[in-house]
């Protein structure tokens, strides 16, 4: 249940965020940068966050889930940049020891909170 700890640490994020900001209306959008290599799917994102964030500032929110580009860096030549395909060599040097930047992880965007 990988996807479980992901959600979890995004909803904490959420709610530190709004209380860091001193913001007291409901969190009514929260945009997401999932790596393509997550291993969840955002359906499976979105149902695991109904379940975790009743209760919390972030009930009733909506999930926008943007898949984000594969940004790599080359284990041999030290290139950097975004792959078109996970498994794709270096486009400098040839390489295939590369390190994906956060592409299995859920990142945390934005946050909108209802004002009114
Ligand atoms: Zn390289």
């Amino acid at each position: 249940m990988h996807e479980l700890a992901l959600v979890e640490a995004m909803i904490h994020a959420v709610t530190e965020e709004v209380d860091r900001a001193g913001v007291t209306g409901p969190v009514r959008d929260i945009y997401l940068g999932m790596g393509p290599l997550a291993c969840a799917g955002p359906d499976a994102i979105r149902e695991t966050f109904a379940l975790l964030a009743s209760g919390t500032r972030a009930a009733g929110a909506t999930l926008h889930i943007k898949r984000s580009a594969l940004n790599f860096t080359c284990g041999d030549c030290g290139a950097s940049g975004a792959l078109a395909e996970p498994f794709d060599p270096c486009p400098r040097c040839g390489g295939a020891v590369l390190h994906l930047d956060g592409a299995r992880e859920i990142q945390l965007l934005s946050i909108d909170v209802e004002t009114d």
